[in-house]
């Protein structure tokens, strides 16, 4: 897609921090963070939305979810399964779908945010 940022930042013909590239999928620091650790997850290949996805989508979006728990543990946000809710860390993972979903850029991507519950106004 020729107007698409996320499909240029994929093709490297604008910058961002990127953290993770594999043949699918790429990660990169968010540019306007919510949070102390706000990454994204996105597929190299130009898909608008979630709603847009189909059964050939199937894995690549495994692998989106898969990364999510990677990605935050190499970013100090990371959970360990079956540590309990007294432990520290975790994060959230979101796709925003549409309009009143409150997607902006319309390539498929997944937020990873993290660090001290900033969505509950915490510290
Ligand atoms: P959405 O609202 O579509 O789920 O999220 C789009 C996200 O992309 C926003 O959090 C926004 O800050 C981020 N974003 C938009 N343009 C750029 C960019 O050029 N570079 C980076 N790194 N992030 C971007
Ligand atoms: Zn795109």
């Amino acid at each position: 897609m020729d107007n698409c940022i996320f499909c240029k930042i994929a093709a490297g013909t604008i910058p961002s921090k990127l953290i993770y590239e594999d043949a699918d999928l790429i990660a990169f620091h968010d540019i306007n963070p919510a949070a102390p650790v706000h990454l994204l997850i996105v597929p190299r290949a130009h898909i608008d939305t979630l709603a847009g996805c189909d059964d050939r989508q199937t894995a690549m979006l495994g692998k989106m979810l898969l990364l999510a728990p990677k990605l935050a543990q190499e970013h100090g946000c990371g959970y360990v399964a079956g540590a309990g809710e007294t432990a520290t860390g975790g994060f959230k993972t979101l796709v925003n779908t549409g309009p009143d979903g409150g997607q902006e850029v319309y390539h498929l991507h997944m937020h990873v945010i993290g660090g001290s519950r900033p969505w509950r106004g915490q510290r």
